[in-house]
């Protein structure tokens, strides 16, 4: 059981995890058994970490940078959804997808794989 299973089984009981700093609480007290409180001494650390961080957006999740490029977001739609084309250039996979890549490339004869 990870820390994340250990908090959605405690508040699918309908226990409430408050993190104070760096303390763990849980109430109501009654409603929780000892094998619950070894659990969350066990992944307390995990617990609060989860706890209190936002959960990551995809944005979030994003890399700064991909084998070295930096990622700069599409000047005009400014998604950073972007694709690497044989010649090494990022392009947008809105404004640019990989399917007009290929056919502009098969029109003049350019390998695409
Ligand atoms: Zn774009």
């Amino acid at each position: 059981m990870n820390a994340r299973h250990v908090i959605d089984t405690l508040t699918s009981q309908g226990i409430r995890l408050v993190v104070e700093g760096n303390r763990l609480r849980y109430h109501p007290k009654e409603s929780i058994n000892d094998d619950q409180v070894e659990l969350l001494k066990t992944h307390k650390q995990q617990i609060i970490c989860l706890l209190s961080r936002p959960e990551p957006t995809d944005e979030a999740s994003w890399p700064d940078t991909i084998d070295g490029h930096a990622l700069e977001p599409c000047p005009k739609c400014g998604t950073l959804e972007l694709w690497e084309n044989l010649a090494g250039n990022w392009r947008c996979l809105r404004c640019d997808p990989p399917t007009r890549w290929r056919k502009f490339a098969a029109k003049h004869g350019l390998p695409t794989s």
